[in-house]
């Protein structure tokens, strides 16, 4: 699946929040949101306008996207999911998106970022149930041990995601050992858990909706 190349920090300045997607930089004051906290080109620096319904909404569905590091084709694949399984819609999409693997892998702390995480995932360093998974988008169930594959435990780069992420809560559906660079999958994503950045997911669906 094709992924955005472009300038991260951009997308965090479009939206008016820190989205966290340059791993440690974006705790520190290098952040460009901190220098720099007004929407990207030309017009940036003019007044950021008020928005009201669909531009609501399409800011929603793209903060969305972009925190997870998906891009639009691939997102609705995700929402037209959601809408058919039981329950409310949103939060299923945002359930389907918490569980793929990459971002279970930037949970454990195993990457700063998700963008780290998923090149962990593409590398082939990650294993589910012990057999190499590079799927980033894979979803995990219940159930399932993911864990740092053997020969990969030593490097240097997974060692020191580890550390900086020490702090960070594990999610309650998550159960990891650092030390042991292994996991396990509890349960389902709990919404309240989901995002550290505030969203509203109604907003999508209505978007999508229409
Ligand atoms: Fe966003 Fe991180 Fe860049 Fe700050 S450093 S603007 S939080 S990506």
């Amino acid at each position: 699946m094709a992924r955005y190349l472009g300038p991260r920090c951009r997308l965090c300045r479009r939206e008016g929040m820190k989205l966290f997607l340059k791993g440690e930089r974006c705790h520190t004051d290098k952040c460009a949101l901190e220098r720099r906290n007004y929407p990207p080109g030309q017009h940036g620096r003019t007044r950021r306008p008020r928005l009201i319904g669909y531009g609501l909404q399409l800011r929603e569905k793209q903060k969305v996207k972009r925190i997870y590091g998906i891009l639009e084709r691939q997102f609705r694949i995700y929402f037209e999911r959601a809408s058919r399984m039981p329950g409310p819609t949103g939060e299923n999409l945002l359930i389907l998106l918490e569980r793929r693997l990459d971002n279970v892998v930037y949970r454990m702390g195993w990457g700063t970022s998700r963008a780290q995480a998923r090149q962990l995932v593409r590398h082939g360093h990650i294993l589910v149930n012990g057999r190499k998974v590079n799927i980033p988008s894979y979803l995990v169930s219940p159930g399932e041990v993911i864990e740092v594959k053997e020969k990969s435990r030593q490097n240097p780069a997974i060692l020191a995601a580890r550390d900086a992420t020490a702090h960070q809560p594990v999610p309650s559906w998550l159960e990891v050992d650092r030390e042991a660079l292994k996991g396990r999958v509890l349960s389902l994503p709990k919404r309240e858990e989901l995002v550290q950045i505030p969203i509203n997911e109604r907003l999508i669906v209505e978007l999508y909706s229409k």
